[in-house]
């Protein structure tokens, strides 16, 4: 999976967007979606997501959509920070597999760090608690 990988439709995060997969979700909007991830590295972890520009990476999607995608990722880690209350915040975003990225649908992660608490490895381990993925997100969302 280069940079030049061709966007499949059927990627896991696509499946989301079009309802075909659940997911917890944080926020939506007419262009974006904020929701968990199901093998988050620290609690709180969250990515979003454009959902209509079918980029595999930074380099798909027009520059005129990435606004709206920023602003969201702004937007939701400012819930992050306020709901949460983390000692740091990682932005991440990932484009080709040697880079890490493993969903190829464009995407930046939000990662809330504490402060003497390690954070768990990228994409892997075993899937989240769903009640704590929902309890977290309510937070989140109370705080947007
Ligand atoms: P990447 O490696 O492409 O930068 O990030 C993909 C992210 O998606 C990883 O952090 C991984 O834990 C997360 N992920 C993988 N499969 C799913 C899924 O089915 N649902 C959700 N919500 N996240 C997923």
């Amino acid at each position: 999976m280069s940079l030049e990988t061709i966007y499949d439709v059927d990627n896991i995060f696509a499946k989301i967007i079009r309802g075909e997969m659940a997911c917890v979700k944080i926020e939506e909007t007419n262009d974006t979606l904020a929701f968990m991830d199901v093998f988050p590295q620290s609690r709180g972890h969250c990515l979003v997501v454009h959902k209509n520009a079918d980029a595999t990476n930074l380099f798909d999607i027009k520059t005129e959509s990435l606004g709206a995608l920023v602003n969201m990722v702004q937007r939701i880690a400012k819930g992050v920070k306020d709901g949460l209350n983390p000692d740091g915040i990682r932005i991440a975003q990932f484009n080709g597999a040697p880079a890490g990225q493993t969903v190829f649908h464009l995407h930046f992660h939000i990662i809330p760090v504490y402060e003497n608490r390690a954070l768990a490895p990228h994409a892997g381990g075993s899937p989240a608690d769903a009640a704590l993925l929902e309890e977290t997100a309510a937070k989140i969302r109370a705080a947007l």
